[in-house]
């Protein structure tokens, strides 16, 4: 199919480029116009003809379907000039990602599912009760690598917070409080502010997402009411990482 990453390019001018550029192979290149559709994930133009494979990492030989993307040449030479922020780039792809995982009926064969092994033994117990190692793997767990979705300790505090929200808004009906609430709604306003979805997240945002969600905790009536009474409305991370780790075996 013409239009994927392997036809030359019109020598835009990248005068440096140490590394070679390798053509992505064919099977690649259809999962990757699966995966976006066979739309720019940025303009949303569907024109195949139009469409370019990006590498994430600015490197020509990673060819691993983490490193690309799907966009249209316009789109491209953004994220070239910096206009579309690598940050952005970064987003969409995990969003991508999610949203394309989320539907097939069986996950593709990964070489080596990266399981981390700090806190061996937490991870261990947690996961095998939700994840059959070997041959099959459960679809719900899988979290890009660096999302925060993948690093359980970190997305069991979100979880946490969350539910804390939930909590203090429930406790706020009972002060008369009858501002509508959603429980999608904390969910898809993260999606908005952070451009992903919250468990696809870079994990590198991890500490400003808990920020926001512990901001929307403190906001609530209940929330202020435990403030001006010096009574704390969450665990620190630290102390909810040294609880699971404590009980984790
Ligand atoms: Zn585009």
């Amino acid at each position: 199919m013409k239009g994927s990453g392997d036809r030359p390019q019109p020598e835009r001018q990248k005068p440096k480029r140490p590394k070679q550029r390798k053509s992505v192979s064919a099977l690649t290149s259809k999962k990757l116009y699966q995966e976006a559709d066979n739309r720019c994930p940025f303009c949303s133009v569907a024109d195949v003809a139009v469409l370019e494979i990006h590498h994430i990492d600015g490197d020509p030989s990673n060819n691993k379907i983490e490193n690309l993307i799907v966009v249209c040449g316009n789109c491209h030479t953004k994220i070239t000039r910096g206009e579309i922020s690598p940050a952005d780039v970064h987003a969409k792809k995990m969003e991508l990602f999610w949203t394309h995982k989320a539907s097939p009926r069986r996950a593709e064969k990964s070489p080596k599912q990266s399981v981390s092994v700090n806190a061996a033994s937490v991870s261990d117990s947690i996961i095998a009760n939700t994840v059959t190692f070997g041959r099959k793997r459960s679809p719900r767990m899988q979290y890009p690598v660096d999302s925060i979705g993948a690093d359980t300790i970190k997305k069991g505090y979100i979880d946490y917070l969350i539910k804390r929200y939930y909590d203090y808004r429930q406790a706020d009906a009972s002060y008369g409080s009858f501002r509508p609430f959603s429980h999608a709604e904390i969910h898809s306003t993260i999606q908005r502010k952070f451009k992903a979805k919250t468990f696809f997240i870079h994990v590198s945002r991890f500490e400003e997402l808990c920020e926001y969600i512990k901001s929307r905790v403190d906001q609530t009536i209940q929330g202020r009411n435990n403030r001006s009474r010096g009574v704390s409305n969450y665990d620190a991370f630290e102390s909810y990482e040294a609880e699971q780790l404590g009980n984790g075996r």
